[in-house]
């Protein structure tokens, strides 16, 4: 009876323990580098629950870049050891489209501008493509109809979605592109580099509005070199990486 009874707790903590990991982006003893050898990320862990805004700051060149593109798959890095878990999930060795399935989301430092593709086209497959295949695509119009208001609250003209994707786009409009993209897609974890290089202050509080306006439990992991967007986006969780690895973790800049 007492085996039952210990091993009932065992599943029951069991239970817990993977409910936890459900809601949660963990990075576990991370390092990674270039394919060449280089190493760059030198054992970073860190845990974001779903609902929970953590910034990363640090130094340039301290691997925070480095680091959004790894847990996003990019081809160039290397895992040499640790490993991503997405909701309960490893998805180390899985392929970009595969991690964006599970959840993720990366807003780059430098979107790039594609010719030929357009924005709207664009966003809206890869919404169609992200969700569970069971439910219905979305259509032009009902796509129009969930852009529209969210390119409103970026202070987009609505015909920002007829555009080449970035093509012509100014900084800051391939930055809101970017922020766009993530209001639609609806990741559980978005990992943002930089959103704020670059822009003017009105741009800050589009993307700072835009953001804070989503309305539903999300993880985010923000990538910044300035403290000016902390004004309109406001971190539980502060990080600063230098060479690498965390150095310090705090609940604020003090
Ligand atoms: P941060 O975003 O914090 O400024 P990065 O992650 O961009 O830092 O870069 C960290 C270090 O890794 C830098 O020294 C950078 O030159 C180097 N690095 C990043 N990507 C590559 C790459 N693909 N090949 C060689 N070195 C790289
Ligand atoms: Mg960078």
């Amino acid at each position: 009876m007492s085996n039952w009874i210990k091993n009932g707790e065992k599943s029951r903590q069991n239970t817990s323990f993977i409910f936890i990991m459900k809601d949660t982006l963990e990075i576990i003893d991370l390092h990674a580098g270039t394919k060449e050898g280089k190493e760059i990320l030198r054992g970073v862990s860190l845990k974001i629950k779903k609902g929970e805004i953590h910034a990363i700051m640090g130094p340039n060149g301290g691997g925070k870049s480095t680091l959004a593109q790894v847990l996003m798959g990019h081809p160039d890095y290397v895992v040499t050891k640790g490993k991503i878990v997405v909701n309960g999930v490893d998805i180390t060795a899985m392929t970009p489209d595969q991690r964006a399935k599970q959840g993720l989301f990366l807003g780059f430092q430098y979107p790039v501008e594609i010719t030929g593709v357009n924005f709207g086209n664009f966003l809206r497959m890869a919404v169609n493509e992200i969700h569970d295949p069971k439910v219905k695509k979305l259509s032009p119009i009902a796509f129009r109809n969930q852009v529209e208001p969210i390119a409103k609250t970026l202070g987009f003209s609505e015909d920002i979605v007829k555009r080449f994707l970035n093509q012509g786009f100014s900084g800051g409009e391939k930055k809101k592109a970017e922020i766009l993209q993530l209001s639609m897609l609806k990741p559980d974890f978005a990992i943002l580099d930089e959103p704020d290089s670059g822009l003017d202050v009105d741009a800050l509080r589009y993307i700072g509005s835009a953001i804070n306006s989503l309305d539903y439990p999300f993880g985010l992991l923000l990538i910044t070199h300035y403290q000016r967007i902390l004004h309109y986006i406001k971190p539980q969780f502060v990080h600063i990486v230098v060479k690498g690895k965390i150095v310090k973790s705090g609940d604020s800049l003090s």
